[in-house]
């Protein structure tokens, strides 16, 4: 090739793919950064440190005060814009690649813990025991019904700031309280600051059909969320050229913050490959596997284009907040926006595959710790509580830590347990939100690919439809005249 050619083809590559390039650097360049900071010597102080995350945290904030308006939006948009059968068909094969994707992710992980076996001979459990975290005992059982309570929020608004959980106290006078097990408990509700997100979803795709099956008479309220949603994608597209920087420090920060990271991989290094084996055979293996035959397309260059997606997951830690980013990936990859808009957001709501496998992961390696006896009913009941606890746990950094408390309690774990693999979890996290928000974008593709038959069948529909109008209204007019 010519070198004035290859220059040129050099500089269209820059101007295509600079931010993505910076964001990677911002990555690389705030790990550089934090472990040189840290081997400085100094004992960076909390308050030091959180002023080094600040800008960081400014970015973040910016992200997540996008996710609520254009989550509702989009979804609403999106299916009241599908036809009524189309939306339910395209919901179907997105349902079923959520659930295929999360049942192959645990199976993956349940497979290579149970062959490597991290947790036999393992240092970690000689580790001092962390203080008892901030979690509330609840049984299995409660977890999983407030996981449908949040589906179905009481009150809309109220869904929007805070969800719903269940919390068992005790009357420190009721001596058979205290001295009984969980079940004698006094069963409490509370509400919790964090967006439901899953409530949100669900009302949205209500409000979605609704609007869709109500016709001509929803047009105001459909253009309203329509616009709403390219509003907020607008936004997307300025916060993003903040992205590189954002990510710096952010990464700078947390490694600044963590003990020594050589120690804890040692102890906890069996446990960490196990995951991240298990995390990259999923991302490159399955997922690519299944785009292969849902698409019969190469996945690589579609996951090269995610390498925005990809660094903004790993610095913020959260499905959530690279929502925005994930969608604007998918519209410059020209897949269409409605099923983009109503794939996305529900796939960052429930589909966490990367999440999924670390709690089957984690569970079955403190249980061989702790040398629990795994059958294989526990290994089945490990398996749809881990994918259970990937729907519930929220989009945010290290929610799955707080769902494993279900997975560990099929075992007959303590939920203090989790403290044994607290020290990596921050890093892991990064890894398993990268994975979740890959596969939430190859589920759009694959979903797309899957229903162009169906789209172009619709438009072809529409088109006869606007046609007979068109030509209704030119007899008219010819008569009138
Ligand atoms: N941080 C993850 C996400 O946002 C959830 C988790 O696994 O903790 O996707």
């Amino acid at each position: 090739m010519p070198l004035q050619v290859r220059g040129a083809a050099c500089t269209v590559f820059l101007r295509e793919n600079l931010l993505t390039l910076l964001t990677i650097i911002g990555v690389i360049s705030g790990t550089l950064l934090g472990s040189g900071l840290r081997a400085f010597g100094h004992e960076w102080s909390r308050r030091e440190v959180m002023y080094f995350q600040f800008p960081g945290e400014l970015f973040l904030r910016m992200l997540k005060c996008l996710i609520v308006p254009l989550l509702v939006s989009s979804i609403v948009s999106a299916i009241g814009s599908l036809d009524l059968s189309l939306s339910g068909r395209v919901g179907f094969r997105a349902i079923i690649y959520y659930m295929t994707t999360t049942i192959c992710a645990v199976m993956l992980g349940i497979a290579l813990v149970t062959t490597i076996q991290p947790g036999r001979n393992s240092e970690a459990y000689s580790q001092p025991k962390a203080t008892k975290l901030v979690m509330k005992d609840t049984l299995t059982s409660d977890t999983l019904l407030d996981l449908l309570r949040n589906v179905f929020p009481e009150n809309i608004a109220q869904a929007t700031i805070a969800s719903y959980r269940t919390r068992l106290s005790y009357d420190p006078s009721d001596k058979l309280a205290i001295n009984g097990s969980l079940e004698t408990y006094k069963i409490e509700g509370e509400y919790q600051s964090g967006s439901n997100v899953l409530g949100l979803v669900c009302f949205s795709i209500v409000l979605g059909i609704t609007l869709g099956k109500m016709g001509d008479k929803s047009r105001p309220l459909q253009n309203f969320f329509h616009a709403l949603s390219e509003a907020m994608m607008i936004i997307t597209g300025w916060v993003i050229w903040i992205s590189p920087l954002g990510v710096f420090f952010l990464v700078t920060a947390k490694i600044m913050e963590i003990g020594d990271f050589g120690d804890l991989v040692g102890r906890l290094g069996m446990y960490f490959m196990t995951v991240l084996l298990g995390l990259f055979l999923h991302g490159f293996g399955t997922l690519s596997i299944l785009f292969i035959l849902a698409t019969k397309k190469l996945p690589f260059r579609y996951i090269a284009k995610m390498g925005q997606v990809m660094a903004t997951a790993f610095g913020t830690a959260s499905s959530s907040a690279t929502m925005p980013i994930t969608i604007g990936c998918c519209d410059d990859m020209g897949l269409d926006p409605r099923i983009t808009r109503f794939v996305i957001p529900i796939g960052a709501t429930i589909n966490m595959d990367g999440t999924a496998l670390y709690e089957a992961v984690a569970a079955i390696f403190i249980a061989q710790l702790r040398k629990v006896e795994m059958s294989f009913g526990k290994i089945i009941a490990v398996s749809v509580t881990a994918t259970a606890a990937s729907i519930g746990a929220a989009g945010i950094p290290q929610a799955g830590l707080v769902t494993m408390v279900m997975v560990l309690d099929t075992v007959n774990l303590p939920a203090e347990d989790v403290s044994i693999i607290l020290a990596v979890d921050w890093l892991l996290d990064r890894f398993r939100t990268t994975i979740n928000v890959v596969c939430d974008a190859l589920g759009a593709i694959i979903v797309t690919s899957l229903s162009e038959g169906d789209i172009a069948k619709t438009r072809a529909t529409q088109n006869d439809r606007e046609g007979a109008t068109v030509h209704e209204l030119t007899e008219i007019e010819k008569g009138d005249h």
